[in-house]
């Protein structure tokens, strides 16, 4: 009998997350049925969309997210014992999984790419949802062409650090906006993005003036608010803009939401596209984009950076760390 641990939510989170909203609840898992597998987690992944749908489920709920975990013990012959896997089995240490029933993206369960070598943690990172997310919601939404100028908020975070580097081996002018100087450095030092600017020290409006003096061409919307109002305000004719999540309001009180300025204008003058979007729109094509993305890492044109904390009670800390802008790059858990 294998004892297992997760963690529950116990109670909709009202603002910031708190410890209390969480229960660690210790259990037995049941004895293997047959297409089953045993996985022990190695990497936990914390990410806004946990923020975001809480208040779409009932509670108590067992925390969804990713994992990458090595199978322990297996009634499934395609998955031997010591196969690293990922599945979407949430903030837990052990988890009983079962391949044959993995139907979408909150029951996943899938071999970890060939990483050659790397870090079994980019499999949720780059080479895992969050880069699929920049890869699909990047290049299909915005249709970038070479030349074209990009702007992306939440730059130097999981999503956005791959899409200015996607941009860039598009031929883009990239610019990016991220929360502090250290970020900005290592956006315009480290990745390529031609400009980068601390959000919470420049005048957006005034920056962009002279970083794309030409206006905008895309613009990859991590963030929302009125940055993102501004930023539209400086598209171009037929500018596109990709919505990928609004973080600056996922503690907030959905009957209070902060107000940003009306876009409209901007829309119909520009003839602007803005279309949202969920990662498995595409999700039969998750496999041509790791295999592009692992690529990309391969050859050295996307760089990735992880912010890791470390052990399995930690990982409540990593999550209101990675909302409060703690990471740069993919932020995770080593258990
Ligand atoms: P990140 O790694 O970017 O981490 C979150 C970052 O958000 C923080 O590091 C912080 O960076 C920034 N942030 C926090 N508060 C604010 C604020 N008030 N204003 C601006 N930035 C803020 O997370 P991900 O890359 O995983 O996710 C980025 C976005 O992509 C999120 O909105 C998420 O919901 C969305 N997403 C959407 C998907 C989809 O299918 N549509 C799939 C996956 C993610 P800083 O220091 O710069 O403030």
């Amino acid at each position: 009998m294998v004892k297992a641990r997760k963690y529950v939510v116990k109670k909709h989170f009202e603002g910031i997350p708190k410890r209390e909203d969480f229960e660690i609840v210790e259990y037995d898992l049941p004895p293997l049925q047959n297409g089953e597998l045993l996985v022990k987690a190695e990497w936990v992944s914390v990410d806004p969309y946990q923020r975001a749908y809480n208040s779409k489920y009932p509670v108590p709920y067992d925390q969804f997210g990713f994992i990458v975990g090595e199978v322990e013990d297996t009634r499934n012959p395609r998955f031997t014992i010591g196969t690293k896997v990922v599945t979407h089995n949430g903030w837990c240490d052990y988890c009983v999984v079962n391949p044959n029933e993995s139907k979408g993206m909150f029951d996943f369960v899938y071999k970890l790419p060939d990483l050659k070598g790397l870090s079994p943690s980019v499999g949720i990172g780059a080479a895992g949802m969050v880069g699929i997310t920049a890869y699909f919601g990047f290049l299909e939404i915005c249709q970038p062409k070479a030349g074209e100028t990009v702007v992306v908020t939440g730059a130097a975070g999981a999503v956005g650090s791959i899409v200015g580097q996607i941009a860039k081996i598009k031929g883009c002018k990239v610019i990016g906006f991220a929360g502090t100087d250290d970020k900005v450095a290592w956006l315009q030092n480290e990745l390529g993005f031609d400009k980068a600017y601390n959000y919470k020290t420049c005048n957006v409006n005034e920056v962009l003036k002279v970083a794309a003096p030409n206006g905008v061409d895309c613009y990859f919307d991590n963030v929302g608010g009125e940055m993102s109002s501004i930023i539209i305000g400086h598209m171009n004719d037929f500018g596109r803009v990709s919505v990928c999540g609004s973080i600056s309001a996922y503690n907030d009180d959905v009957s209070q939401l902060p107000r940003a300025p009306i876009l409209q204008f901007h829309v119909v003058m520009k003839q602007l596209k803005i279309e949202g979007f969920l990662v498995h729109r595409w999700l039969n094509r998750w496999p041509e984009a790791i295999e592009e993305l692992c690529k990309w890492v391969f050859e050295g044109k996307i760089k990735t950076k992880e912010h890791i904390t470390e052990g399995f009670d930690n990982i409540f800390n990593a999550f209101v760390g990675m909302l409060a802008g703690d990471n740069t790059g993919k932020a995770l858990v080593k258990l």
